[in-house]
């Protein structure tokens, strides 16, 4: 019986995107335009902040946040070993220094003691993640960038529509981004969304992604500046998938509890983190601590050969070769983000996914573990 294949993610595209993509093309004014304003709009909204800057990456967002906060060279920024590269890149984009702290296993968010305990007198700011979702936190990283004085960086790419005590993802600190890679809660293909209070972090913001331009004049440049702009396609097709979220949400949480019946109670395996306002951004299993990196491994690839979509997550910052180069970061620094990260794989994890396939995914797991 030919194996049909299990995607690891996949978007969440309707009609009513194609055809607003579409209209777009149609207009003629593909940058620069009202989609843009009213996806920016419906994200500051979202996030309870009064501004939101589209931008063409999350990456982009994250640099431009440590720009518009003027972090350089000589300051310190205290982030996590466990999450997308993009976290600590966004700080050595600046020459600024990026100081890692480990990870509290139940959430697998920074460890609020370990960040304040990394604190000195260099550190300009401190760059929590939502890893996969999980809220849980950020109001302690806000109390301690207050008692200290820090910017507070809100990397909540993970985390569109995930609350924290009625308080939105996006809503913590100074500024927050969001992206919109096709395998995130809503995508715009490629594309990222700063959201903050401040008018000053929301101008330098919208004049840096936009070759530092001071006004609508085209040749006008105050600053240095990038070419971070979002184009209308992507804010015409986010604008719709926004308006979508709930239903997007409503479906990833269902396809979450499809797959805690599913594998619960299967031995070998423990469940995903979550908390009270999680967003589900990916369903990442961790196997017991008597499994090793390479029975991980080995899993990863049997149910790869199975049709099944899965994927280590994370590979430690730490030990990546430009971080470990630049901080003499080695194995065995972060030893919380070591046990969890040499364990934990993704499983295919969408709004679509059906429970047909989530029992595929199950069974493959059941018969991949007595092989390891
Ligand atoms: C997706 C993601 C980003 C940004 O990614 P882009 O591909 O640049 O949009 C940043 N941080 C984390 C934690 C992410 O998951």
């Amino acid at each position: 019986m030919p194996q049909q294949k299990i995607p690891l993610a996949e978007p969440d595209i309707t009609e009513a995107e194609i055809q607003a993509v579409v209209s777009v093309l149609k207009s003629g004014r593909l940058s620069i335009g009202p989609h843009l304003e009213k996806f920016q709009d419906a994200c500051a909204s979202r996030a309870g902040r009064k501004f939101a800057v589209g931008v063409n990456s999350g990456t982009s967002g994250l640099h431009l946040c440590m720009r518009a906060l003027g972090i350089g060279a000589g300051d310190e920024v205290v982030t996590t070993p466990f999450s997308f590269i993009a976290t600590t890149n966004c700080i050595m984009f600046e020459g600024a220094t990026p100081v890692l702290a480990d990870i509290d296993a139940e959430s697998y968010n920074l460890d609020p003691d370990a960040a304040q305990a990394a604190v000195t007198d260099r550190t300009s700011a401190i760059l929590p993640v939502e890893v996969f979702g999980n809220t849980s936190h950020f109001d302690r990283y806000e109390q301690i960038a207050k008692e200290h004085g820090l910017s507070l960086i809100e990397d909540c790419c993970e985390a569109l529509g995930g609350e924290l005590n009625g308080r939105p993802a996006g809503n913590f600190g100074d500024c927050g981004v969001f992206a919109f890679y096709p395998n995130k809660q809503i995508t715009t293909g490629e594309g990222g969304m700063i959201v903050t209070d401040s008018q000053k972090i929301r101008d330098l913001c919208v004049s840096m992604c936009n070759q530092g331009r001071a006004s609508e004049a085209w040749l006008d440049h105050a600053r240095l500046g990038y070419n971070y702009r979002m184009d209308e396609m992507s804010a015409a097709l986010g604008y719709v998938q926004m308006t979508r979220l709930d239903e997007i949400l409503t479906a990833r949480g269902r396809a979450a509890e499809m797959y805690d019946r599913a594998l619960g109670g299967m031995d070998g395996i423990n469940l995903p983190p979550r908390n009270e306002g999680m967003s589900w951004f990916v369903y990442v299993i961790r196997l017991d601590d008597d499994f090793d990196e390479k029975q991980r491994d080995a899993l990863i690839e049997y149910l790869r050969s199975e049709g099944v979509g899965c994927a280590p997550y994370f590979v430690p910052i730490h030990t990546q070769p430009h971080v470990a180069k630049l901080l003499g970061t080695k194995k065995g620094d972060f030893p919380v983000t070591e046990r969890v990260s040499v364990r934990t794989m993704a499983l295919p994890f969408s709004s679509k996914i059906t429970s047909e396939q989530v029992e595929a995914v199950a069974d493959a797991l059941r018969r991949g573990l007595e092989r390891i």
